[in-house]
């Protein structure tokens, strides 16, 4: 079967289907596609119109046994964790040329699973295959190091070894993008692997793990679960035979996790929520600003983790900003992903949007005020699928709860700010810590809010960038660890120092 086709969809009445086989979507273990054992299987939706994308196998903690000794196999005695380092960057080398050639099935599955737009998705495969590329590289690049002793008859060298049988847990908002953070260092390290994508969109992580198998990954050194987070997810957490665990996803669930990870004081790498200001002095270009402002809240409708959530405004362009912030914000252009012209698509499902109705209704009974947005759109035509109008929240403060609590959707909150001193107090007011911004036209204001903000990555006039070779990770209760970067090579590291004596003869410490 040519594996390439097997991930194309066409529309039917029912929705989208596979081209080839029969719509199941397998696990992956010890290199065999395989149902679930207790034969499971549950159906995936396309948030655009709810219609059923495809049924999918449902693991269970027979099938984590199954994929875990597998992985441990691969790593005990298998090749993988042998293999050169050139030898694994050929392989990341070889996912990304196959990624880049099936670039645009992967960008529709991608539209289809998430809702998110194919722009966006496009952009997802080719930093998804930056990445994978970034690691390629750093793989022999980053062995280790040699230490000066102080005697010239001892050499010490530090080397970088794998760490073991990792689980790679993602979440649904960039599920082929989370996981090749992942994947990439890990494999590029040498470890072998246990993946398990969000249940709500596990196509392209399925699609992945084939072209893994296309690529010649060895059996046993990538595997698949899928299923729900709190049956399939959490009984891998808890498995003896994982030596780390990588989990991207929300704060609730990344405390479950640390402690799963407690018992047998296993490796853990959390990368959580964030509720990220995005700072605006009176200096700023007005036009930029607001353009900006609108990236970072409601790019993919606001499901990203470093999406500017929090505006912060400087008092004396407050009223202008959010007039014009309001009437940008009601004129984006909603639909099915697909639809090129489409603006921003659905949220991923409707209990994520029943939720965030709630969190926006209880802003306003908190005194918020709704200046756009805040409704389904009005119409037929996206009736079925889980829209919600991009939403912009005036007059809340530090204390509002929707300006605390990550909401994770195209709901913007504005706060003002009189001084410098103030925006740096309030964009640090939160638990999280993962990303934020300042924009101005004075440099040095600039570059002193960056560093006084404590967050994870800042942008100083701009939002959402990021590169493979820069670290990504949050300060506070947005995560423990880096991905990207050579850090995010070193959580799948583990650093052992050698040290050689070249010249062995006694010491006599001890005269007897
Ligand atoms: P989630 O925590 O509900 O689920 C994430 C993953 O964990 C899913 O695969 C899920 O099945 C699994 N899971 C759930 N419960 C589990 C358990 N008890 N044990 C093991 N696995 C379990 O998160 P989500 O709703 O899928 O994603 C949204 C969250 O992800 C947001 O909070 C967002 O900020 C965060 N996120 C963070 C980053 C980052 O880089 N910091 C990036 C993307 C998303």
């Amino acid at each position: 079967m040519d594996v390439r086709t097997n991930y194309v969809y066409k529309r039917t009445h029912s929705g989208y289907r596979n081209d080839e086989d029969s719509g199941m979507k397998e696990l992956y273990i010890a290199g065999n596609r395989t149902e679930a054992a207790s034969g499971a299987s549950y159906e995936t939706l396309n948030p655009a119109d709810a219609s059923v994308l495809e049924t999918v196998s449902e693991a269970g903690p027979a099938d984590v046994d199954r994929a875990v000794a597998a992985a441990r196999a691969a790593f005990d005695t298998g090749p993988w964790p042998r293999t050169t380092a050139a030898g694994r960057a050929a392989l990341l080398t070889a996912i990304a040329g196959l990624l880049q050639r099936d670039r645009e099935a992967l960008a529709r599955t991608e539209t289809l699973d998430t809702g998110k737009t194919l722009r966006e998705s496009r952009i997802d495969v080719d930093d998804v295959t930056a990445v994978l590329r970034y690691y390629a590289g750093l793989a022999d690049g980053h062995a280790g190091r040699v230490a000066d002793t102080g005697n010239p008859d001892a050499v010490s060298r530090i080397v970088h070894e794998p760490v073991g049988v990792c689980a790679l847990i993602a979440p649904w908002n960039y599920p082929l993008l989370q996981m090749s953070w992942k994947l990439a260092p890990a494999l590029a390290a040498g470890n072998t692997t246990v993946l398990k994508p969000s249940e709500l969109t596990p196509l392209t992580t399925i699609a992945l793990v084939r072209l893994a198998e296309e690529a010649g990954v060895p059996p046993g050194v990538v595997n698949l679960l899928l299923g729900r987070g709190h049956t399939v997810g959490q009984a891998l957490v808890a498995h003896p035979g994982v030596d780390l665990i990588s989990f991207t996803g929300g704060l609730a669930t990344g405390e479950k996790i640390m402690s799963a990870a407690a018992r047998g004081v296993r490796r853990v790498a959390l990368e959580l929520g964030g509720k990220n200001p995005n700072i605006v002095f009176a200096d700023a270009d007005l036009d930029t600003a607001v353009d900006f402002a609108l990236t970072a809240a409601f790019l993919h409708c606001g499901q990203v983790c470093s999406a500017g959530s929090r505006l912060i405004l400087q008092d004396a362009i407050h009223d202008e900003f959010v007039a014009d912030l309001a009437e940008r914000a009601g004129a984006i252009r909603l639909g099915d992903g697909l639809d090129p012209e489409a603006e921003a698509g659905p949220l991923v499902s409707a209990a994520h949007r029943a939720k965030v109705e709630r969190h926006i209704s209880g802003a306003l009974a908190e005194g918020a005020t709704l200046l756009a947005g805040g409704r389904r759109p009005a119409g037929p035509e996206l009736a079925a699928g889980f829209f919600l109008r991009p939403t912009v929240l005036g007059g809340c403060t530090c204390a509002t709860t929707v300006v605390r609590e990550e909401v994770f959707a195209p709901v913007v909150t504005v706060e003002r700010f009189a001084t410098e001193d103030e925006a740096v107090r309030l964009g640090n007011d939160t638990d999280y810590g993962l990303a934020g911004a300042v924009f101005t036209a004075e440099a040095g204001r600039a570059e002193r809010v960056a560093r006084a903000l404590r967050h994870g990555t800042v942008w100083i006039n701009d939002f959402h960038p990021y590169l493979p070779q820069a670290e990504w990770g949050g300060f506070g209760k947005s995560g423990i660890g880096r991905e990207l970067g050579p850090s995010g090579l070193e959580e799948y590291q583990e650093k052992k120092h050698i040290y050689h004596n070249i010249r062995p003869r006694p010491v006599r410490w001890f005269r007897g």
